[in-house]
């Protein structure tokens, strides 16, 4: 049975590269009823925080990745297993397999001229014993080449005259991460790594390791890196690539999931919006492109917009609660109407990319005024808007229903007086009543507002 794992490194927030490749893993493991490994990889204890740790097991379920599913295993710790790592260096070094160095860096560049050629192999015949201070490196093959088997890039052969004599464990006895990776995955079974292709260059190493320890390797794939607009690497320097931001901002996961599948693999015909169960049936990890991969926010906004749209009327009221309450909310909870914002909802939700655009939508409903927007008041109080507004207020006051029906009977009635079209009619009133020159429909938004509260912010404005 297949078995994959996601090693992420709990050094800062979840990254959306990682969450791409933990969806990889996550749909490989499934497809074939093999296990996803998710394995901390926490021994650089003066970079980790126990809040990452936590983060990581909150993002993966965010996406679907639940610890409780039949498929998930772990998490494991890697610094859990410092004394395998220790013991595996201690079997290549008892094998022949690694030499202790007392080599400084000094030293070899005085040797070979450079800083940049590599380890010249001068301690490969010595013979020396460990003492504190001395590195173990691996004695690599000088003939013959290392070709790794990927399931994303074919065959990359490594000539293993270019690899050189790397270091497993450092000057006081700690094994480096390059061998704990390897112990690890070994250890736990692992028979296919699929990770990002940073670590590329690592793997002949690594398969190296795996069969001086006597194991056969894993099947690789590296995944190709995902870039920004300016095609540069995402990186949390320059780039939001946090998938807890992504989440607080009002991305559906269900949005980022079905877009993040699609960073560097697609199923083809120009099918993009496909539910997770979908998409896991199709992937296929040799389709995937070497090619960098695009994250396109606008994109990702407008898939967003559509999963919105897709939601039930209590689905999205439900996924519009964090924002209706402080300290996303601008209004004071009292004012809050939970029947008001329901029917407020539908309109809402064909207009919507991001949940968090929801309280502009709706605030004029449970803020005692209209929010102060300059621009579109500016807008839309042009001279014989005041004529409007008054004009409005006066047939509203008599009105008899109070319907969006009714409602736009007036306007268009007072438009017609005026010499205006509707559009030009309502835009001074819309403004008066939500306080922006778009929103929700107006005869709507008014009959839900009221006629008190209308005709109180139809004066307001008048003034
Ligand atoms: N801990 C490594 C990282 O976060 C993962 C290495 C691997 O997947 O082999 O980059």
């Amino acid at each position: 049975p297949v078995r994959v794992r996601f090693a992420p490194s709990p050094t800062g927030m979840f990254h959306v590269g990682g969450a791409r490749s933990a969806l990889y893993n996550w749909a490989v493991a499934r497809q074939s009823g093999g296990t996803f490994v998710l394995r901390i990889e926490d021994t650089d204890a003066a970079r980790n925080k126990p809040e990452w740790i936590d983060g990581i097991v909150s993002a993966l379920a965010a996406i679907g990745i639940h610890a409780e599913d039949p498929a998930f295993e772990g998490p494991y710790f890697q610094s859990r297993n410092a004394d395998r790592h220790r013991e595996a260096a201690q079997q290549l070094f008892a094998a022949g397999r690694a030499y202790y160095c007392d080599c400084t860096r000094e030293r070899l560049k005085e040797r070979t001229g450079s800083e940049h050629l590599g380890y010249d192999g001068f301690c490969r015949d010595r013979e020396l014993a460990y003492e504190e201070g001395r590195a173990l490196r691996f004695r690599t093959p000088d003939e013959g080449e290392t070709v790794v088997v990927d399931l994303v890039r074919g065959k990359p052969a490594f000539p293993n005259g270019t690899i050189e004599d790397f270091v497993i464990a450092r000057g006081d006895g700690s094994p480096v991460f390059l061998l704990a990776n390897v112990v690890d995955d070994l250890d736990e079974g692992i028979t296919r790594v699929i990770r990002g292709e940073e670590h590329l260059s690592n793997t002949p190493k690594q398969q190296l390791l795996w069969e001086a320890l006597g194991a056969r390797p894993p099947v690789w794939a590296h995944l190709p890196v995902i870039v920004n607009e300016k095609r540069q690497k995402l990186s949390k320097r320059r780039d939001k690539v946090a998938l807890e931001d992504y989440l607080a901002e009002g991305f559906l996961p269900d949005a980022l999931v079905n877009y993040l599948m699609l960073l560097g693999w697609g199923p083809g015909e120009d099918r993009e919006i496909l539910p997770y169960e979908e998409l896991e049936r199709l992937f296929r990890i040799e389709d995937v492109n070497t090619a960098p991969a695009f994250f396109d926010v606008k994109k990702l906004t407008a898939f967003n917009g559509d999963y919105i749209r897709a939601l039930s009327a209590e689905e999205f009221v439900a996924a519009c609660a964090p924002w209706l309450v402080a300290p996303k909310a601008p209004w004071p909870a009292e004012a809050f109407d939970q029947a008001v914002f329901e029917a407020a909802a539908p309109l809402a939700q064909t207009r919507l990319a991001l949940l968090s655009e929801i309280t502009a939508y709706v605030d004029f409903l449970f803020l005692d005024e209209p929010v102060e927007d300059e621009a579109s008041w500016n807008k839309a109080m042009k001279p014989g808007a005041g004529d409007i507004l008054t004009d409005t207020r006066a047939e509203l006051a008599n009105v008899e229903g109070w319907t969006a029906e009714e409602l736009k009977a007036v306007l268009l009635a007072v438009g017609e007086r005026h010499g205006l079209k509707l559009g030009k009619a309502q835009a001074p009133v819309r403004v008066a009543v939500t306080g922006r020159t778009v929103g929700l429909p107006l005869f709507e938004s008014m009959e839900l507002l009221g006629r008190e509260r209308v005709l109180a912010r139809l004066d307001a404005a008048a003034e």
